[in-house]
């Protein structure tokens, strides 16, 4: 009787060598990787996000042959690459007579029907597994919010506090409160040392030149020879291990600060070791949790639990949020937003100082930290009436960690409020008054933070009260606006005027500010 063969497909962010597919070696089965234009053509992508999951994808491939296990890696220049994973799928099973094909779920929705699609047209069987990284099932945040009014992020994290017994003593947060947020809104001034930058000397040439022989559209900087990004789990953690050792203790404090001298102040720089499965969330907590028993003079709890919040709270929630929302997510634009996108999200040439630095920081590493994406950028979209559509492009295509499942849920819904307040509960959108309290921006901009027409003044002024104005029949009800409307109805009539009117003009020259 012939020995069933089966094959197994890995896509470029389910790199988890800790999954139960690969305990053993079994040599009638062959994981298959494969670099397709289907993934670098989806979305215009920065070339380092394709890099780093190029490189990534090699890695594993490299990993996976070490342990014995059969391998099957498309380069984008194979020969036999028809460069689909739907086509390359089919035409591999023909040609070496595969009997079985199985796929893990995969996280976006765009991959998750295409995959079920072509395992029903198969003739042969096919099953599906669990990615076995996340700490929630793909309904599990539905489910806990089936019975509830609204969804809050809070409630589900502390649920997930209890549920995996983390930061809990005797069923009481440790620290007498579950969240810490207030302590953690520092402005960054020099109080402590900046941590040294950890990067990798990882080599992208061989991709990058791939990328231009395949005229493969890409934007955004790269040092091809001093590649930054982890790019394989022991790389991955080590950054894990600097980040708790350098990072960690001041995390919290300046969460939420922004400074033109350091573009990653004491973030942790995880998001694509995680995205791609590199390395578990469970063992990043745990890691930090040991950490702060190790220095609990040197690591506040504050520290600890602002970070990770941001892992088992915010990061399965919408997990969640997505797979809730989906396929209907991607259309939902509640404030009717139509205007295109400026050129200088492209280029970083504007000047707007606190635009300038996020986006130009986002084109040179392929990276920008979580206030700089919501309260710079996506503010800026919010205020200025951007069409979420190309809003969610442009963030799918330019962070190294974008994949859909986590950066449309961030920022459709919570950046750009685009489904009208379930992931959050009023638009985060602000004046220059917040960006000067987090950053040094302000001090060295073009305009006057302090204004809010007339010459030089802060775009962000005049915008963010013409938005609220603009969408009052939408805004005006919620109850955490209320103090937003009163402020603007107090507003003599004609500084009200001369801010709409300062607004207009810079709608209509939106691409010279
Ligand atoms: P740290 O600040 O060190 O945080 C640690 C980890 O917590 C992150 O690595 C991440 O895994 C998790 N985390 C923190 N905040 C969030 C969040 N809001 N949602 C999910 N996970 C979170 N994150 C992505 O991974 N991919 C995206 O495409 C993405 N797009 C975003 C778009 C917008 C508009 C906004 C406002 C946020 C977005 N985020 C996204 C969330 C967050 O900004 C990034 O996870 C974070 O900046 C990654 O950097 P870090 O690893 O240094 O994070
Ligand atoms: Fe940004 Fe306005 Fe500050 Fe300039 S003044 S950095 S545009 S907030």
């Amino acid at each position: 009787m012939k020995n069933t063969r089966t094959l197994r497909l890995v896509l470029g962010d389910q790199l988890n060598p800790a999954h139960s597919w690969f305990k053993k070696r079994d040599d009638s089965v062959t994981f298959l990787l494969m670099e397709v234009k289907q993934e670098t053509d989806y979305v215009l992508h920065h070339v380092q996000k394709i890099c780093a999951f190029f490189l990534a994808m090699r890695q594993f491939a490299s990993y996976l042959e070490s342990r014995g296990h059969n391998v099957l890696y498309l380069r984008l220049d194979d020969k036999n690459n028809v460069q689909s994973i739907e086509g390359n799928v089919r035409k591999i099973i023909k040609a070496y007579e595969y009997d079985r094909f199985e796929f893990i779920l995969p996280d976006e929705y765009r991959l998750d029907r295409q995959l079920k699609k072509l395992s029903q047209e198969l003739s042969c069987e096919s099953k599906a597994s669990d990615s076995e990284h996340f700490l929630t099932a793909r309904n599990e945040v539905n489910e806990f919010f089936k019975n509830r009014k609204e969804y809050r992020m809070e409630y589900f994290y502390r649920y997930m506090r209890k549920k995996l017994n983390i930061l809990i003593e005797e069923n009481k947060p440790v620290g007498g409160k579950w969240n810490f947020d207030v302590e953690n809104r520092s402005r960054y001034s020099g109080q402590v040392p900046l941590p040294g930058m950890f990067n990798f000397n990882n080599d992208a040439t061989d991709i990058v030149d791939l990328l231009k022989k395949y005229k493969i559209k890409t934007f955004g900087d790269i040092e091809p020879e001093r590649f930054i990004w982890p790019v394989s789990r022991a790389q991955s953690l080590k950054l894990l291990n600097h980040f708790v050792e350098d990072q960690l203790a001041n995390f919290g404090t300046y969460q939420d600060a922004m400074t033109t001298d350091n573009w990653l102040l004491f973030h942790s720089r995880l998001s694509f070791s995680l995205n791609t499965k590199m390395i578990h969330p469970a063992e990043v907590i745990e890691r930090v949790i040991r950490e702060w028993e190790k220095r609990p003079e040197e690591i506040s709890i504050a520290q600890v639990e602002g970070f990770i919040r941001q892992i088992l709270g915010w990061r399965e929630y919408m997990r969640g949020l997505y797979w809730k929302m989906m396929p209907e997510f991607a259309k939902m634009n509640y404030f009717g937003h139509k205007r295109k996108l400026p050129d200088f999200y492209w280029s970083g040439k504007t000047g707007m100082n606190c635009m300038k630095q996020a986006i130009g920081q986002s084109l040179k590493y392929a990276y920008a930290h979580h206030i700089q994406r919501l309260m710079v950028i996506g503010n800026f979209a919010l205020i200025a009436g951007i069409d979420p559509v190309q809003v969610d492009a442009w963030y799918l295509g330019v962070y190294i960690d974008a994949i859909e499942w986590v950066e449309m849920p961030n920022t459709r819904g919570m950046s750009q409020f685009a489904d009208g307040g379930i992931t959050a509960s009023k638009p985060y959108v602000s004046t220059a008054n917040y960006i000067n309290s987090m950053s040094d921006y302000c001090k060295s901009c073009h305009y006057s933070f302090r204004k809010k027409y007339g010459d030089r003044s802060c775009p962000f002024n005049s915008l963010h009260w013409n938005f609220y104005h603009r969408h009052r029949n939408k805004l005006s009800g919620n109850p955490r606006l209320g103090f937003m409307y009163k402020n603007l109805d107090k507003m003599k009539k004609d500084e009200r005027d001369r801010i709409l009117k300062q607004a207009g003009l810079y709608l209509d020259n939106i691409e010279d500010l």
